[in-house]
């Protein structure tokens, strides 16, 4: 077992360097190379992050495996080649992919996700759940970030590679992200050794909303405070970056981002109509209930005159409010 795990490791190290060098020195390469420069990567990203390139082959990891004396069984187990469909033997898992590795928090080459260079289904190809590799316990980078996050105890918490690459270059070094799945409460309970606050910075479309929305009671839960920071439009962190550049992104999104309560309020706001009077009625109650489920006497009591003050209703009114559904909720 321990073997085992260890040479799936070693052949993992060995697989990025393969796809590293073949982006880096090959003509193969040559169109992997214009695609990471056309979404804003220099070299130095490319070395840092050990991106690579796996050709459109069947072939090419197969049988650099085979000529370095890895037991192909072995290497399908972890997760690098796949069996034939029809006859015996193997082929390569990743095609014609831009190649991301993916470590455990050690540091120890673990998983694979390629990225297609043009549309087509899966857009990111992962490894399959390997006896290195758990999605549902991987946090992208966390290897890299977790220094900068044990410093600030902070964490930024991004949906996709691209936008932790991105934030990476704009000076954000405690960003990590989930493995394209939802946030688990392992995560969570993973990250609470090195963070006692995350910054929920997922994209702005309504899936990243609505999964930064799920994220709030997992983190909380794991004692981990949330905060969230919000991109105009549908955009996502690395478009923005892009767009707006680096600095506009620190200030606005991170050191801009809002109480988890807050977001709630925000987020609570699009499903209800508010220039109606029972559509506001129904929005007060929902947003009592969540300020409800805040301990903080201190939190309640702000957010409450906010709404109070928004809305015309007396402080008093909204506090009774409160103590009823948190006398209903014990
Ligand atoms: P890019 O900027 O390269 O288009 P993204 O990170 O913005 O990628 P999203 O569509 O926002 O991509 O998805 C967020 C994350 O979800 C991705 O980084 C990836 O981990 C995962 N993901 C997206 N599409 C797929 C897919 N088709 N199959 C598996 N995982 C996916
Ligand atoms: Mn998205
Ligand atoms: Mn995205
Ligand atoms: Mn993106």
């Amino acid at each position: 077992r321990q073997r085992e795990r260890a040479k799936l490791v070693d052949a993992h190290a060995f697989t990025a360097k393969v796809y590293h060098y073949i982006l880096r020195n090959t003509a193969a390469g040559t169109p992997a190379m214009d695609y990471l420069r056309s979404r804003g990567l220099n070299d130095k990203l490319i070395e840092e992050f050990g991106i690579g390139y796996a050709p459109a082959r069947w072939d090419t990891l197969t049988q650099a495996l085979t000529r370095n004396g890895y037991e192909l069984d072995e290497m399908e187990r972890g997760g690098l080649i796949s069996r034939k469909h029809e006859g015996d033997g193997f082929v390569d898992r990743f095609r014609d992919r831009v190649m991301f590795p993916i470590h455990d928090g050690d540091g120890k080459f673990v998983a694979f996700a390629g990225r297609l260079m043009s549309d087509g289904q899966p857009k990111y190809l992962n490894s399959p759940e390997s006896p290195l590799f758990s999605k549902s316990r991987t946090l992208y980078r966390l290897h890299e970030a977790k220094g900068a996050i044990r410093k600030s105890r902070q964490a930024v918490l991004f949906e996709g590679y691209m936008d932790v690459i991105k934030a990476w270059s704009a000076g954000v070094a405690n960003g990590i992200a989930t493995m394209g799945t939802a946030l688990t409460a392992e995560h969570a309970a993973l990250l609470k050794r090195f963070a006692d606050e995350a910054i929920v910075c997922y994209d702005g479309d309504d899936a990243g909303q609505a999964a930064a929305q799920k994220s709030i009671p997992l983190l909380e839960g794991a004692g981990i405070r949330v905060r969230v920071g919000m991109l105009p439009g549908r955009m996502d962190p690395d478009e923005y970056i892009t767009e707006n550049g680096p600095e506009a992104f620190v200030r606005e999104t991170i050191e801009g981002a809002v109480s988890a309560v807050k977001f709630q309020l925000i987020y609570l706001r699009k499903s209800h109509i508010l220039l109606e009077e029972d559509g506001k009625i129904r929005y007060l109650k929902d947003a009592i209930r969540l300020v409800a489920r805040r301990e903080s006497p201190t939190e309640r009591e702000l957010i409450l005159k906010e709404l109070a003050q928004e809305f015309g209703v007396s402080l008093d009114t909204l506090k009774q409010d409160v103590v009823d559904v948190r006398r209903q909720e014990k």
